[in-house]
Protein backbone atom coordinates (compact mmCIF):
# COMPACT_ATOMS: atom_id res chain seq x y z
CA UNK A 1 0.00 0.00 0.00
CA UNK A 2 1.14 3.45 -0.37
CA UNK A 3 2.15 5.60 2.27
CA UNK A 4 -0.93 6.74 3.83
CA UNK A 5 0.65 10.56 4.42
CA UNK A 6 1.37 10.52 0.16
CA UNK A 7 -1.95 8.56 -0.73
CA UNK A 8 -4.40 10.83 -3.19
CA UNK A 9 -7.60 9.58 -1.05
CA UNK A 10 -9.23 12.64 0.59
CA UNK A 11 -11.07 10.92 3.29
CA UNK A 12 -14.43 12.37 4.67
CA UNK A 13 -15.30 14.32 8.00
CA UNK A 14 -11.13 13.47 9.02
CA UNK A 15 -8.19 15.62 9.63
CA UNK A 16 -6.33 14.26 7.24
CA UNK A 17 -3.18 15.40 7.82
CA UNK A 18 -3.30 14.40 11.61
CA UNK A 19 -4.78 10.97 10.04
CA UNK A 20 -2.44 9.89 7.80
CA UNK A 21 0.34 10.82 10.26
CA UNK A 22 -0.93 8.09 12.44
CA UNK A 23 -3.60 5.94 10.64
CA UNK A 24 -5.93 3.35 11.52
CA UNK A 25 -6.76 0.46 9.40
CA UNK A 26 -9.41 -2.16 9.58
CA UNK A 27 -8.97 -4.76 7.27
CA UNK A 28 -11.50 -7.41 8.67
CA UNK A 29 -14.64 -7.89 10.83
CA UNK A 30 -16.73 -10.71 12.35
CA UNK A 31 -19.74 -10.28 14.92
CA UNK A 32 -18.72 -7.85 17.64
CA UNK A 33 -14.55 -7.09 16.40
CA UNK A 34 -12.59 -5.16 13.72
CA UNK A 35 -9.08 -6.64 12.89
CA UNK A 36 -6.43 -4.45 12.11
CA UNK A 37 -3.84 -5.69 9.43
CA UNK A 38 -1.28 -7.31 12.11
CA UNK A 39 -4.71 -9.35 13.22
CA UNK A 40 -5.07 -7.60 16.25
CA UNK A 41 -9.02 -7.74 16.96
CA UNK A 42 -10.59 -4.22 18.56
CA UNK A 43 -14.11 -4.18 20.27
CA UNK A 44 -16.70 -2.70 18.20
CA UNK A 45 -18.02 -0.08 20.20
CA UNK A 46 -20.45 1.75 17.60
CA UNK A 47 -21.88 -0.63 14.96
CA UNK A 48 -19.00 1.29 12.40
CA UNK A 49 -20.73 4.38 12.25
CA UNK A 50 -23.99 3.34 14.05
CA UNK A 51 -25.03 1.61 11.70
CA UNK A 52 -24.12 -2.10 11.87
CA UNK A 53 -26.59 -3.62 13.95
CA UNK A 54 -26.58 -7.25 13.31
CA UNK A 55 -22.64 -7.17 13.98
CA UNK A 56 -20.12 -7.73 11.65
CA UNK A 57 -19.43 -10.28 8.23
CA UNK A 58 -23.12 -11.61 9.05
CA UNK A 59 -23.08 -14.97 6.43
CA UNK A 60 -27.21 -14.48 6.08
CA UNK A 61 -26.69 -11.52 4.73
CA UNK A 62 -23.12 -11.74 2.81
CA UNK A 63 -24.44 -14.67 1.12
CA UNK A 64 -27.33 -12.50 0.39
CA UNK A 65 -25.30 -10.13 -0.99
CA UNK A 66 -23.34 -12.36 -2.93
CA UNK A 67 -25.71 -14.61 -4.82
CA UNK A 68 -27.78 -11.23 -5.82
CA UNK A 69 -24.17 -10.26 -7.57
CA UNK A 70 -24.56 -13.42 -9.46
CA UNK A 71 -27.93 -13.16 -10.40
CA UNK A 72 -29.29 -9.65 -11.41
CA UNK A 73 -26.40 -6.75 -11.30
CA UNK A 74 -28.54 -3.84 -12.02
CA UNK A 75 -31.58 -3.03 -12.83
CA UNK A 76 -32.63 0.44 -14.36
CA UNK A 77 -34.58 1.94 -11.76
CA UNK A 78 -37.08 4.15 -13.46
CA UNK A 79 -40.18 3.11 -15.14
CA UNK A 80 -38.02 -0.45 -14.89
CA UNK A 81 -38.63 -2.70 -11.60
CA UNK A 82 -36.96 -5.65 -10.14
CA UNK A 83 -38.46 -8.23 -7.67
CA UNK A 84 -36.47 -7.61 -4.54
CA UNK A 85 -36.74 -3.47 -4.25
CA UNK A 86 -40.94 -4.67 -3.97
CA UNK A 87 -39.82 -7.18 -1.19
CA UNK A 88 -37.83 -5.11 0.74
CA UNK A 89 -40.21 -2.34 0.20
CA UNK A 90 -42.78 -4.77 1.63
CA UNK A 91 -40.71 -5.70 4.80
CA UNK A 92 -39.70 -2.44 5.56
CA UNK A 93 -43.64 -1.27 5.75
CA UNK A 94 -44.22 -4.51 7.87
CA UNK A 95 -42.03 -3.42 10.24
CA UNK A 96 -43.00 0.46 10.94
CA UNK A 97 -45.86 2.47 12.22
CA UNK A 98 -49.12 1.67 10.56
CA UNK A 99 -49.61 4.73 9.36
CA UNK A 100 -46.57 4.38 7.23
CA UNK A 101 -47.42 2.21 4.05
CA UNK A 102 -44.81 2.58 1.24
CA UNK A 103 -41.47 3.28 0.89
CA UNK A 104 -39.06 4.90 -1.13
CA UNK A 105 -35.49 3.88 -1.70
CA UNK A 106 -32.11 6.16 -1.70
CA UNK A 107 -28.80 5.07 -1.09
CA UNK A 108 -27.98 7.38 2.08
CA UNK A 109 -28.95 8.89 5.26
CA UNK A 110 -28.52 12.58 3.58
CA UNK A 111 -30.29 11.14 0.46
CA UNK A 112 -33.24 9.81 2.37
CA UNK A 113 -33.16 13.19 4.03
CA UNK A 114 -33.49 15.54 0.86
CA UNK A 115 -35.91 13.14 -0.30
CA UNK A 116 -38.20 13.54 2.12
CA UNK A 117 -38.23 17.19 2.09
CA UNK A 118 -39.24 17.08 -1.37
CA UNK A 119 -41.72 14.30 -0.53
CA UNK A 120 -43.28 17.37 1.77
CA UNK A 121 -42.65 20.37 -0.22
CA UNK A 122 -44.69 17.96 -3.39
CA UNK A 123 -47.25 16.94 -0.77
CA UNK A 124 -48.29 20.22 0.19
CA UNK A 125 -48.16 21.59 -3.79
CA UNK A 126 -50.63 19.08 -4.81
CA UNK A 127 -52.69 19.34 -1.70
CA UNK A 128 -53.53 23.27 -2.91
CA UNK A 129 -50.97 24.91 -0.21
CA UNK A 130 -47.77 25.70 -2.28
CA UNK A 131 -46.91 28.33 0.12
CA UNK A 132 -45.66 25.62 2.18
CA UNK A 133 -42.62 25.99 1.73
CA UNK A 134 -40.27 26.46 5.09
CA UNK A 135 -38.50 24.14 7.49
CA UNK A 136 -37.89 23.76 10.87
CA UNK A 137 -35.07 21.54 12.36
CA UNK A 138 -33.68 21.87 15.61
CA UNK A 139 -30.37 23.29 16.73
CA UNK A 140 -27.30 20.74 17.02
CA UNK A 141 -29.59 17.87 14.43
CA UNK A 142 -27.63 16.36 11.84
CA UNK A 143 -29.33 15.50 8.71
CA UNK A 144 -26.61 14.44 6.42
CA UNK A 145 -24.53 16.64 4.16
CA UNK A 146 -26.83 17.16 1.18
CA UNK A 147 -28.15 21.14 1.05
CA UNK A 148 -31.44 19.99 2.33
CA UNK A 149 -30.18 18.61 5.32
CA UNK A 150 -27.36 20.93 6.20
CA UNK A 151 -29.85 24.09 5.88
CA UNK A 152 -32.58 22.17 8.41
CA UNK A 153 -29.35 20.75 10.62
CA UNK A 154 -28.17 22.50 13.33
CA UNK A 155 -24.26 23.14 12.98
CA UNK A 156 -22.59 26.01 12.93
CA UNK A 157 -19.61 23.94 10.86
CA UNK A 158 -21.73 23.83 7.58
CA UNK A 159 -22.54 27.36 7.62
CA UNK A 160 -19.20 28.14 7.99
CA UNK A 161 -18.05 26.46 5.17
CA UNK A 162 -21.22 26.05 2.93
CA UNK A 163 -23.10 29.47 3.63
CA UNK A 164 -26.95 29.62 4.53
CA UNK A 165 -28.01 26.90 2.44
CA UNK A 166 -31.97 27.09 1.61
CA UNK A 167 -33.92 29.78 2.50
CA UNK A 168 -36.44 29.75 4.73
CA UNK A 169 -35.37 27.65 7.35
CA UNK A 170 -35.58 28.28 11.35
CA UNK A 171 -34.83 25.87 13.87
CA UNK A 172 -36.46 24.98 17.24
CA UNK A 173 -33.73 25.25 20.57
CA UNK A 174 -31.56 22.40 21.87
CA UNK A 175 -33.05 20.58 24.47
CA UNK A 176 -29.16 19.63 25.80
CA UNK A 177 -29.62 21.27 29.26
CA UNK A 178 -26.99 21.14 32.13
CA UNK A 179 -29.18 20.92 34.85
CA UNK A 180 -30.51 17.32 33.78
CA UNK A 181 -26.48 16.31 33.35
CA UNK A 182 -26.33 12.52 34.54
CA UNK A 183 -29.92 11.95 33.84
CA UNK A 184 -30.78 7.95 33.14
CA UNK A 185 -32.72 7.96 29.61
CA UNK A 186 -35.36 10.57 29.37
CA UNK A 187 -35.79 13.34 32.26
CA UNK A 188 -39.82 13.93 32.53
CA UNK A 189 -39.47 17.48 32.66
CA UNK A 190 -38.66 19.65 29.33
CA UNK A 191 -41.62 18.79 27.22
CA UNK A 192 -42.82 22.52 27.24
CA UNK A 193 -39.73 22.80 24.92
CA UNK A 194 -41.70 21.47 22.41
CA UNK A 195 -43.91 25.34 22.82
CA UNK A 196 -41.27 27.06 20.77
CA UNK A 197 -42.69 25.49 17.88
CA UNK A 198 -45.77 27.59 18.37
CA UNK A 199 -43.26 31.07 18.67
CA UNK A 200 -41.56 29.66 15.43
CA UNK A 201 -45.23 29.79 13.85
CA UNK A 202 -45.90 32.89 15.22
CA UNK A 203 -43.25 34.42 13.62
CA UNK A 204 -43.47 32.32 10.24
CA UNK A 205 -46.99 32.46 9.57
CA UNK A 206 -48.52 28.09 9.99
CA UNK A 207 -49.41 28.25 6.46
CA UNK A 208 -45.93 28.86 5.38
CA UNK A 209 -44.54 25.60 6.90
CA UNK A 210 -44.56 22.65 5.32
CA UNK A 211 -42.31 20.30 7.63
CA UNK A 212 -40.84 20.29 10.79
CA UNK A 213 -37.27 17.48 10.84
CA UNK A 214 -35.93 16.32 14.16
CA UNK A 215 -33.97 12.83 15.18
CA UNK A 216 -35.99 11.40 17.80
CA UNK A 217 -32.76 11.16 19.97
CA UNK A 218 -30.25 13.22 18.71
CA UNK A 219 -26.93 10.90 17.97
CA UNK A 220 -23.99 13.37 16.20
CA UNK A 221 -24.66 15.62 19.00
CA UNK A 222 -23.73 13.48 21.49
CA UNK A 223 -27.16 11.43 22.27
CA UNK A 224 -29.32 14.04 23.12
CA UNK A 225 -32.63 12.41 24.46
CA UNK A 226 -36.04 13.98 24.03
CA UNK A 227 -37.83 14.96 27.61
CA UNK A 228 -40.63 12.78 27.92
CA UNK A 229 -43.80 14.19 26.28
CA UNK A 230 -41.85 16.39 24.33
CA UNK A 231 -41.96 14.57 20.58
CA UNK A 232 -46.11 14.17 21.43
CA UNK A 233 -45.98 17.62 21.76
CA UNK A 234 -44.48 18.58 18.67
CA UNK A 235 -46.85 16.25 17.01
CA UNK A 236 -49.91 18.35 18.86
CA UNK A 237 -48.32 21.61 17.57
CA UNK A 238 -48.01 20.26 13.80
CA UNK A 239 -50.63 18.65 13.81
CA UNK A 240 -53.07 21.58 15.31
CA UNK A 241 -51.02 23.57 11.98
CA UNK A 242 -51.17 21.50 9.03
CA UNK A 243 -47.04 21.07 8.99
CA UNK A 244 -45.47 17.60 8.63
CA UNK A 245 -43.62 16.04 11.11
CA UNK A 246 -40.33 14.03 9.35
CA UNK A 247 -38.55 12.12 11.95
CA UNK A 248 -35.06 11.31 11.02
CA UNK A 249 -34.60 7.82 12.18
CA UNK A 250 -31.10 7.38 10.19
CA UNK A 251 -29.27 6.25 13.69
CA UNK A 252 -32.36 5.63 15.73
CA UNK A 253 -34.04 3.11 13.29
CA UNK A 254 -33.67 -0.33 13.07
CA UNK A 255 -33.60 -1.24 17.05
CA UNK A 256 -31.35 1.26 18.26
CA UNK A 257 -34.22 2.13 20.72
CA UNK A 258 -35.34 -1.31 21.35
CA UNK A 259 -38.05 -1.27 19.06
CA UNK A 260 -37.90 -1.01 15.16
CA UNK A 261 -38.38 2.71 15.35
CA UNK A 262 -38.10 5.10 17.85
CA UNK A 263 -41.65 6.59 16.58
CA UNK A 264 -42.91 3.28 17.92
CA UNK A 265 -40.72 3.49 21.02
CA UNK A 266 -41.80 6.99 21.94
CA UNK A 267 -45.76 6.29 20.58
CA UNK A 268 -45.40 9.11 18.39
CA UNK A 269 -46.58 9.35 14.66
CA UNK A 270 -44.47 10.40 11.94
CA UNK A 271 -45.77 11.65 8.55
CA UNK A 272 -42.37 10.38 6.82
CA UNK A 273 -39.57 8.61 8.74
CA UNK A 274 -36.13 8.65 6.96
CA UNK A 275 -33.76 6.13 7.46
CA UNK A 276 -30.30 4.06 6.49
CA UNK A 277 -27.69 2.82 8.11
CA UNK A 278 -29.12 -0.28 9.91
CA UNK A 279 -31.46 -1.01 6.98
CA UNK A 280 -28.09 -3.30 5.32
CA UNK A 281 -26.30 -3.27 8.43
CA UNK A 282 -24.24 -1.10 6.99
CA UNK A 283 -22.92 -3.68 4.25
CA UNK A 284 -24.33 -2.01 1.27
CA UNK A 285 -25.44 1.58 0.55
CA UNK A 286 -29.66 1.87 1.38
CA UNK A 287 -31.64 4.44 2.45
CA UNK A 288 -35.82 5.08 2.73
CA UNK A 289 -38.04 7.22 3.35
CA UNK A 290 -41.36 5.63 5.15
CA UNK A 291 -44.13 7.68 3.38
CA UNK A 292 -47.71 7.74 5.53
CA UNK A 293 -50.34 6.61 3.80
CA UNK A 294 -52.20 10.01 3.37
CA UNK A 295 -49.57 11.73 2.16
CA UNK A 296 -48.94 9.08 -0.39
CA UNK A 297 -52.34 8.38 -1.68
CA UNK A 298 -52.88 12.21 -2.33
CA UNK A 299 -49.65 12.61 -4.02
CA UNK A 300 -50.22 9.41 -6.50
CA UNK A 301 -53.69 10.68 -6.91
CA UNK A 302 -53.18 14.02 -7.36
CA UNK A 303 -50.95 13.17 -10.77
CA UNK A 304 -52.95 12.92 -13.76
CA UNK A 305 -52.91 9.13 -15.11
CA UNK A 306 -49.88 8.36 -16.51
CA UNK A 307 -47.86 11.32 -15.00
CA UNK A 308 -45.25 10.90 -12.59
CA UNK A 309 -45.63 11.92 -9.43
CA UNK A 310 -43.01 12.89 -7.86
CA UNK A 311 -40.41 13.61 -10.14
CA UNK A 312 -37.14 12.45 -7.76
CA UNK A 313 -34.85 9.40 -7.63
CA UNK A 314 -31.89 7.98 -7.72
CA UNK A 315 -29.91 5.41 -10.61
CA UNK A 316 -29.46 3.44 -7.88
CA UNK A 317 -33.02 3.57 -5.92
CA UNK A 318 -33.76 -0.09 -4.72
CA UNK A 319 -30.36 -1.35 -6.13
CA UNK A 320 -30.39 -5.18 -5.80
CA UNK A 321 -27.47 -6.15 -4.03
CA UNK A 322 -28.79 -3.19 -1.58
CA UNK A 323 -32.31 -4.53 -1.50
CA UNK A 324 -31.25 -8.49 -0.91
CA UNK A 325 -28.93 -7.26 1.98
CA UNK A 326 -31.92 -5.28 3.49
CA UNK A 327 -34.18 -8.02 2.59
CA UNK A 328 -31.86 -10.63 4.51
CA UNK A 329 -31.01 -8.29 7.35
CA UNK A 330 -34.54 -7.39 8.38
CA UNK A 331 -34.94 -10.97 8.92
CA UNK A 332 -32.03 -11.40 10.49
CA UNK A 333 -33.02 -8.82 13.34
CA UNK A 334 -36.23 -10.58 13.70
CA UNK A 335 -35.11 -14.55 13.48
CA UNK A 336 -32.48 -13.48 16.34
CA UNK A 337 -34.96 -10.69 18.30
CA UNK A 338 -32.52 -8.24 18.26
CA UNK A 339 -34.19 -5.32 18.81
CA UNK A 340 -36.18 -6.87 21.86
CA UNK A 341 -32.76 -7.95 23.11
CA UNK A 342 -31.75 -4.30 22.88
CA UNK A 343 -34.59 -3.59 24.86
CA UNK A 344 -33.72 -6.19 27.88
CA UNK A 345 -30.04 -5.26 27.55
CA UNK A 346 -30.91 -1.53 27.78
CA UNK A 347 -30.61 -1.64 32.07
CA UNK A 348 -27.64 -3.14 32.16
CA UNK A 349 -25.78 -0.35 29.45
CA UNK A 350 -27.36 2.46 31.52
CA UNK A 351 -25.83 1.16 34.60
CA UNK A 352 -22.55 0.16 33.47
CA UNK A 353 -22.27 3.50 31.51
CA UNK A 354 -23.05 5.78 34.47
CA UNK A 355 -20.25 3.79 36.63
CA UNK A 356 -18.04 5.76 34.45
CA UNK A 357 -19.15 9.27 36.72
CA UNK A 358 -17.28 8.17 39.53
CA UNK A 359 -13.68 8.12 37.55
CA UNK A 360 -13.07 11.29 36.74
CA UNK A 361 -14.04 14.69 37.51
CA UNK A 362 -13.65 16.03 34.05
CA UNK A 363 -16.62 14.02 33.17
CA UNK A 364 -19.81 16.59 33.33
CA UNK A 365 -22.84 14.28 31.78
CA UNK A 366 -23.41 10.76 30.88
CA UNK A 367 -26.38 10.49 28.51
CA UNK A 368 -27.95 6.97 27.38
CA UNK A 369 -30.96 5.26 25.90
CA UNK A 370 -31.54 2.05 24.00
CA UNK A 371 -28.03 0.98 22.93
CA UNK A 372 -27.10 4.16 22.88
CA UNK A 373 -24.81 6.59 25.01
CA UNK A 374 -22.60 9.01 25.48
CA UNK A 375 -20.01 10.49 28.03
CA UNK A 376 -19.15 14.08 27.76
CA UNK A 377 -15.77 16.17 29.26
CA UNK A 378 -15.32 19.69 30.53
CA UNK A 379 -14.80 21.50 27.25
CA UNK A 380 -11.71 21.02 25.71
CA UNK A 381 -12.27 22.15 22.08
CA UNK A 382 -12.64 18.32 21.52
CA UNK A 383 -8.84 17.87 22.20
CA UNK A 384 -9.44 15.18 24.93
CA UNK A 385 -12.13 13.46 23.38
CA UNK A 386 -10.05 12.40 20.61
CA UNK A 387 -7.00 11.67 22.59
CA UNK A 388 -9.47 9.09 24.86
CA UNK A 389 -10.64 7.89 21.26
CA UNK A 390 -7.06 7.40 20.04
CA UNK A 391 -5.90 5.69 23.14
CA UNK A 392 -9.16 3.64 22.98
CA UNK A 393 -8.39 2.07 19.61
CA UNK A 394 -4.72 1.91 19.89
CA UNK A 395 -4.06 1.11 23.61
CA UNK A 396 -7.45 -0.62 24.59
CA UNK A 397 -8.54 -2.17 21.19
CA UNK A 398 -11.95 -0.73 21.87
CA UNK A 399 -13.17 1.56 18.93
CA UNK A 400 -15.79 4.75 20.43
CA UNK A 401 -16.42 7.95 18.40
CA UNK A 402 -15.15 11.32 19.54
CA UNK A 403 -17.29 14.40 18.48
CA UNK A 404 -16.40 17.41 19.60
CA UNK A 405 -16.45 16.78 24.19
CA UNK A 406 -17.79 13.77 24.05
CA UNK A 407 -17.66 10.01 23.08
CA UNK A 408 -20.64 8.19 22.08
CA UNK A 409 -21.04 4.89 21.32
CA UNK A 410 -23.92 2.52 19.74
CA UNK A 411 -22.72 -0.93 19.58
CA UNK A 412 -23.81 -3.66 17.66
CA UNK A 413 -27.39 -5.08 19.10
CA UNK A 414 -25.80 -8.64 19.55
CA UNK A 415 -23.40 -7.81 21.69
CA UNK A 416 -23.79 -9.37 25.33
CA UNK A 417 -23.32 -8.18 29.03
CA UNK A 418 -19.22 -9.20 29.35
CA UNK A 419 -18.95 -7.14 25.77
CA UNK A 420 -21.00 -4.06 27.69
CA UNK A 421 -18.30 -4.54 30.74
CA UNK A 422 -15.64 -4.85 28.16
CA UNK A 423 -16.35 -1.07 26.59
CA UNK A 424 -16.92 0.22 29.85
CA UNK A 425 -13.98 -1.19 31.30
CA UNK A 426 -11.82 -0.38 28.36
CA UNK A 427 -13.13 3.08 27.69
CA UNK A 428 -12.36 3.68 31.51
CA UNK A 429 -8.59 3.06 31.14
CA UNK A 430 -8.49 5.40 28.45
CA UNK A 431 -10.37 8.45 30.35
CA UNK A 432 -7.69 7.29 32.72
CA UNK A 433 -4.79 7.35 30.30
CA UNK A 434 -5.82 11.08 28.59
CA UNK A 435 -5.87 13.04 32.00
N1 LIG B 1 -29.38 11.70 9.49
C1 LIG B 1 -28.86 11.32 10.66
C2 LIG B 1 -29.69 11.42 11.90
C3 LIG B 1 -27.56 10.80 10.71
O1 LIG B 1 -27.04 10.45 11.88
C4 LIG B 1 -26.83 10.67 9.52
C5 LIG B 1 -25.43 10.08 9.49
N2 LIG B 1 -24.80 9.89 10.67
C6 LIG B 1 -27.42 11.10 8.33
C7 LIG B 1 -28.69 11.61 8.34
C8 LIG B 1 -26.67 11.04 7.03
O2 LIG B 1 -26.47 9.74 6.62
P1 LIG B 1 -25.38 9.40 5.49
O3 LIG B 1 -24.05 9.65 6.11
O4 LIG B 1 -25.68 7.96 5.17
O5 LIG B 1 -25.65 10.29 4.34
Amino acid sequence: MQTPELSPYWMPFTANRQYKSQPRLLERAKDMHYYDQSGRAVLDGTAGLWCCNAGHNRSAITQAIQSQADTLDYAPSFQMGHPLAFEAAKRLVDMAPDNLTHAFFANSGSEAVDSAMKIALAYHAVNGQPQRTRFIGRHGGYHGVGFGGISVGGLVNNRRQFGHGLSGVDHLPSLKDPKLAFTKGQSNEGADKADHLIELIGLHGADTIAAVIVEPVQGSAGVIVPPEGYLQRLREHCDAHGILLILDEVITGFGRLGAPFAAQRFDVRADLITCAKGLTSGTVPMGAVLVDQKVHDTMVNGAPEGQIELFHGYTYSGHPLAAASAIATLELYQHENLFDRARELEGYWESALHSLRELDDGIVDIRNLGLMGAVEFEPSGGTRAYRIFENAFFEQDLLVRASGDFIVMSPPLILTKADIDQIVTRLGKAIQACR
